[in-house]
Parts: structure tokens; C-alpha cells; sequence
């Protein structure tokens, strides 16, 4: 029991990690004919890589691009994981994003299969039209209680005249809320979202004003509108296939959404709802918006998984697949073949590839300056020359890092502003990747277990 609850933790804090990396990003940054503005959103040069996501991004808005797959291919840290990161901003809230790392499907939970196939209906919404009714009246009487049982629980009534009779309701927490926000009294003219319970306040009736209004003058009368009181208006809700299929699932029952901890479903729950939206969408009730899954570092799926993706894509059903990689050509993991960005070719050739390129001490410059204005982080002019060189010389990742660290520094001795001193002071603390090699070459002997050194004494 106990294990499940960590296992469950851990996630979450990844995932605010991984969120903190990209979080300056808050789009594709492109104006309305897809060009993209040198700096814009968050994002910095790239340009051709983000005028083609661009283009996926209309696709996927005009549900022209379900079941093709997008490869985003280049060096590490050009921008890849942004980029995707800027289309999941682009398409809104309302177009499912899901996104991953290759490496999540290998888990003791589930199947690497039921693994993506949960990926892949998380990504997939369902657009259910239902029709509402909105009820416009004027108020008689609210009356809002508290219970003694010092729960801080309301409980509440409005009374609501319409041309054709005097209705009571019984007000949720929600609607109570509403009343209270709005001010609603006695003689108002208000409307009531049945699906929602949202009430908004149209004004003050003329019958009703003069007996409760002492200050008229200054609020806006409405006639309580005769005849036709009950207008129909349609609300949509987009949820997507996963979240049915959890809720329908009944090992796992809908708690498990906010848990994560759906386990595998099993195939009979799915085809069950697979019907059910067919039918949904042949009536007219439902449409499907197909959604986003994007795969980092996709070279770590295995045969099996590839093969499944090639299945999975050809159905009716499936999400745009954005993946990710940085390898150039390698082996497909569970092979002995080797293949560009250790992907089969069967699934290459379907692929549309976007390439990134490494960016110039310019561009570099520009990404961490909106990295130290989103750490909150005031840098000196020289001090960010310094940090560009360092990003030249060894990545853009490191020097990202060292911001934060610098700061800290620069906060210690009382400082406003990030100095070269700071930086020279965590460059020597923390090594990049290519000072850590060459400290390896020089001291590898002092390490344990290490495979290059003779083993001469360790083997008695
Ligand atoms: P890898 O291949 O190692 O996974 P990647 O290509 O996915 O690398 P990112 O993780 O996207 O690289 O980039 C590294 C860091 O630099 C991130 O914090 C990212 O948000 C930032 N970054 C990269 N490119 C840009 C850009 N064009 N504009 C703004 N920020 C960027």
C-alpha cells in the first residue's frame, strides 16, 4: 500500500520539474500568417522548426492531421522539448496535450502496451454537446442558512417568479456561492444555468424596485420579460477517451483520475466505450477532437512499442504523435539493427521530420535572458556575456543551470545583480559534462568498478 502512494509522489515531482524547465514558454510565438517573430512567447530563433509546428498546430485545430506522426530530430538542446512544449500552449486548454518520455512506458504497473494506449487516449477528446436550459426570472425571496453544526456548510433556497409560476430551488454550494458573489436580493432579475447552476444578475425588476430599492436611481431596471421565459442553449464538454474509460472501469472508479493510479484496463471496457462514442457521434451528440501526444526521447521505445504505433496510428481514432529525439543513427532498442534516431524505417517513411538547428551566441544570449527573467534572477551586462561563452563552450543546459546557483551566490555576499565574479564562482564549483570527462580520464584509477583501469588488485 504503502509503495503505490510513493510511487504515485514521485511522479508528481517530476513532473513539476520537468514543467520548470519550459516553463518561460508560453507558445509557439507566430503571428497570424505563421511567420515567427524572432523573440516572441518565449521562444528564440528556430525559426523554420516553429513556422512547421505552426502548421501542425492549424491542422491539428482544424481536426485535418489525426493519426500522422511528427518527428522533431536534432542536437541536444536546440529546442526540441520546447517546441512541443509551445505547441501544447498554441492549441489551448481545450485540445488534450499529452506528453511523456520514451522511457515511462517501462513500468511494473502496467504493460508497455496499455502504457501507451492509456498515452494514447488521454490524447484523444471527446466534444459532447448537451443542451442546457437557462430559467430568467425575477427573485422573491433568497434565504441562506448556516447550519449550527459549525461544518461552515450553507444551505440555501431562492424563490424565482417567472410570467408563468413561482418556483423554490434548492441552491447547491456552488449556486450559493454565485448568489453571494452577485449581490442577489429579493426583486433582482436574474438568469440560472441549469447544467451549471451559474447565476448572473441582469438587473432590477420594475414591479419590485420601488418596494426595495431606495437608491434607484443608480441601478439599472429591467422589465421581467413576458412570454417565453425558458431559453435552450447548447454547452459542450470535452473530456478525453482515458477519462471515460477510467470512470467506466470498474476496478478503478473515476478517484483513480486524480491519483493517477488507473492500473491496466481491461480491452472489454474499452471496446464497450468505443461503441458508445460511434454511436454518440453518428447521433450528432459527440464529436471527436483529436489531440496531441508527444514522446521524448522516443529512441527509448523498443520494437514492440514501434510496432504498436504503427497499428495504433491507422486508427479512426488516434491523436497527432509529436516524438522527439537526439540520436543520429543508432540501434533500435530490443534489435541488433541500426536505424536513423533508432527508428524501424516503416515507421520513418510516415513520418513528417522537423530538424533543429544549433543556435547562434546571439540566440543563446536571448534564451538566457528570459530564463534569468523567469528565475527572477537580475543579471549584470558582463556577467551575461560571460554565461553566453559558457553556453557556447559547453550547453545551453549547463549555463541555464548555473542561473540559479549564481544567484544564490550573489545573495550570500548581500549582492542586487549577478556579477562575472558569481559566475566564475559556480563555474568552478559545478564541472559541465566535458570537465567531468576529462576529471574522469585523469582520475579514474581512484574511482570503484571502473572498467577501463587494470583490475589487478580488486580480483583476489
Ligand atoms: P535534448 O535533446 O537534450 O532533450 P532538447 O532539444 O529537447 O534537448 P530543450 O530541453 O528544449 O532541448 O532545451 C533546453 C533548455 O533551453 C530548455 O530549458 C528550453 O526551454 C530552453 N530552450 C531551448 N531552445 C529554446 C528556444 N528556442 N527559445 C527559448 N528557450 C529555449
Amino acid at each position: 500500500m504503502n509503495v503505490n502512494v510513493n510511487v504515485a509522489e514521485t511522479r508528481e515531482v517530476t513532473r513539476i520539474e520537468r514543467i520548470g524547465a519550459h516553463s518561460h514558454i508560453r507558445g509557439l510565438g507566430l503571428d497570424d500568417t505563421l511567420d515567427p517573430r524572432p523573440v516572441s512567447q518565449g521562444l528564440v530563433g528556430q525559426t523554420s522548426a516553429r513556422r512547421a509546428a505552426g502548421v501542425v498546430c492549424e491542422m491539428v485545430k482544424e481536426g485535418k492531421i489525426a493519426g500522422r506522426a511528427v518527428l522533431i530530430a536534432g542536437q541536444p538542446g536546440t529546442g526540441k522539448t520546447a517546441i512541443a512544449m509551445g505547441i501544447a500552449q498554441a492549441l489551448g486548454v481545450d485540445t488534450p496535450f499529452t506528453a511523456m518520455a520514451g522511457s515511462e512506458i517501462y513500468s511494473l504497473e502496467m504493460s508497455k502496451t496499455e502504457a501507451l494506449t492509456q498515452a494514447f487516449r488521454k490524447s484523444i477528446g471527446v466534444r459532447i454537446r448537451e443542451e442546457t436550459e437557462i430559467i430568467e426570472g425575477e427573485v422573491v425571496e433568497v434565504q441562506i442558512d448556516r447550519p449550527a453544526t459549525g461544518t461552515g456548510a450553507k444551505i440555501g433556497k431562492l424563490t424565482l417568479k417567472t410570467t408563468e409560476m413561482e418556483t423554490v430551488y434548492d441552491l447547491g454550494t456552488k449556486m450559493i456561492d454565485s448568489v453571494i458573489k452577485e449581490k442577489v436580493q429579493a426583486g433582482d432579475v436574474i438568469t440560472i444555468d441549469k447544467a451549471t447552476g451559474k447565476i448572473t444578475k441582469l438587473g432590477r425588476s420594475f414591479t419590485r424596485a420601488r418596494d426595495y430599492d431606495a437608491t434607484g436611481a443608480q441601478t439599472r431596471f429591467v422589465q421581467c420579460p413576458e412570454g417565453e421565459l425558458q431559453k435552450k442553449k447548447e454547452v459542450t464538454h470535452t473530456v478525453t477517451l482515458h477519462e471515460i474509460d477510467v470512470i467506466n472501469s470498474r476496478t478503478q472508479g473515476f478517484l483513480a483520475l486524480f491519483s493517477g493510479d488507473t492500473g491496466e484496463i481491461k480491452p472489454e471496457v474499452r471496446d464497450q466505450i468505443n461503441a458508445k462514442v460511434s454511436e454518440w457521434r453518428e447521433e450528432g451528440k459527440a464529436e471527436i477532437a483529436p489531440g496531441v501526444l508527444f514522446v521524448d526521447e522516443v529512441h527509448m521505445l523498443d520494437m514492440e512499442c514501434f510496432s504498436y504505433l504503427n497499428r495504433a496510428l491507422e486508427d479512426d481514432m488516434a491523436p497527432i504523435v509529436v516524438m522527439a529525439t537526439n540520436r543520429g543513427i543508432t540501434r533500435i532498442r530490443g534489435t541488433n539493427y541500426t536505424s536513423p534516431h533508432g527508428i524501424p524505417i516503416d515507421l520513418l517513411d510516415r513520418m513528417i521530420i522537423i530538424p533543429t538547428s544549433p543556435y547562434q551566441e546571439k540566440e543563446l544570449m536571448e534564451i538566457l535572458k528570459i530564463r534569468c527573467e523567469e528565475e527572477d534572477c537580475e543579471m549584470g551586462e558582463d556577467a551575461m556575456k560571460v554565461l553566453t561563452r559558457i553556453a557556447v563552450e559547453a550547453s545551453l543546459r549547463y549555463a541555464i543551470q548555473l542561473i540559479s546557483v549564481a544567484n544564490l551566490v550573489c545573495k550570500k555576499r548581500k549582492g542586487t545583480s549577478i556579477s562575472v565574479d558569481d559566475i566564475k564562482r559556480v563555474y568552478s564549483l559545478f564541472i559541465d559534462e566535458a570537465r567531468s570527462c576529462q576529471f574522469l580520464s585523469e582520475y579514474q584509477n581512484e574511482f570503484m568498478f571502473n572498467e577501463v583501469a587494470p583490475v589487478s588488485k580488486t580480483e583476489d
